[in-house]
């Protein structure tokens, strides 16, 4: 279906050789075979190691990305797309006070919470996003009726909570949103005028049983920023990217540094024109690119086919991956390899 999709699209057959070529396994150089559905996710990059975080942090996000991957998971099992796994998974991320996105998110210069979001379907390359939305409970389903109820794909601000409220979307207490542990960052960055610390968006990247891909991502961008600043998490083509022809990436980290080199759609640009497998594209954009430039952060990404790919410059990055029937697998730091 996804190939028939393709030759629709573009009504050629390089294209398809194209695509056969860019990501094959190496022993047989045919595509592996689709997993029926996969899943990965992550809960932001940072410089983060065993030394910062407890054992029982550890556990604790363990436990949280375990959560969110099997809340995923069991909407692709029964049949739902992968926007609605997306919106699933993030949703219970953006609950999860552990990470910055919804509750738990970082605060503004102003002490509020102004929160990003964005979604792309790689099945048509429609997408939604929102910018600065205060007052809401679950910015990634805001950002989805951006993509399927509206004829925008991009709202801010005032307009992004009006629109939100025509839809009916939840809305939430500005108490719901403040955590201590993100109340104490930003008294940190009050007290030092910078905004640096800030990792913890959450981002997560599908493969339907039906072929299609989709990526989000939904943030509270970064600790102390000034009035208006937007990130990379509700850019597409920086943050987030999806199509059914490549991949679908969710990027986290320094937000200006992944706009200015554009990094999710670097990626899918790299596959389709330059025909890189997921995984060197990504790790050529991290590095040579955004990481060139100064930034740091990461992707997760993942292609045509459903496998999960991870590329950071950062010691840490909250993940994981979760396959039809396979069990969900998590990692914490760089030299992590995923585990049950
Ligand atoms: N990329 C986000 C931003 O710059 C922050 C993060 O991912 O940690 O707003």
């Amino acid at each position: 279906m996804r190939f028939l999709g393709h030759f629709a699209c573009l009504g050629t057959i390089l294209l398809f050789s194209c695509q056969s070529s860019t990501d094959t396994t190496p022993e047989t150089g045919q595509a592996p075979a689709s997993p029926g559905w996969s899943l990965a996710i992550h809960g932001g990059a940072g410089h983060f190691d065993t030394e910062v975080l407890s054992e029982e942090e550890q556990d604790a996000y363990r436990r949280s990305l375990r959560a969110a991957l099997e809340r995923g998971g069991a909407v692709l099992e029964s049949g739902g797309t992968a926007v609605d796994a997306v919106v699933a998974t993030i949703e219970l991320l953006e609950d999860d006070s552990l990470f910055n996105a919804g509750r738990g998110a970082v605060m503004t210069a102003e002490g509020k919470h102004e929160l990003d979001a964005s979604i792309m379907r790689g099945e048509d390359r429609n997408c939604g996003a929102i910018t600065g939305l205060s007052g809401f409970r679950h910015p990634i389903a805001v950002a989805r009726e951006v993509m399927t109820a509206s004829e925008h794909v991009f709202f801010s601000g005032p307009g992004a909570a009006r629109f939100a409220a025509s839809t009916g979307a939840e809305q939430a207490e500005p108490d719901w949103f403040t955590t201590a542990k993100a109340k104490a960052r930003w008294e940190r960055a009050l007290a030092r005028d910078t905004t640096r610390e800030k990792f913890g968006t959450v981002g997560c990247v599908a493969l339907d049983k039906e072929g299609h891909l989709a990526a989000g991502t939904s943030t509270g961008g970064m600790t102390y920023k000034r009035h208006g600043r937007i990130g990379d998490s509700p850019v597409i083509g920086a943050g987030t990217w999806a199509d059914d022809r490549t991949c679908a990436i969710s990027a986290t980290g320094w937000g200006e540094y992944f706009i200015r080199t554009a990094v999710a759609h670097d990626i899918h640009a790299r596959m389709l024109h330059g025909g890189k497998d997921l995984q060197s594209a990504a790790d050529a954009t991290i590095q040579e690119e955004m990481g060139a430039l100064g930034g740091d952060g990461g992707i997760v990404g993942m292609n045509a086919f459903g496998e999960p790919v991870f590329s950071m410059n950062t010691p840490g990055m909250f993940r994981g991956a979760f396959k039809a029937g396979g069990t969900p697998q998590v990692g914490l730091f760089a030299s992590d390899s995923l585990a049950p």
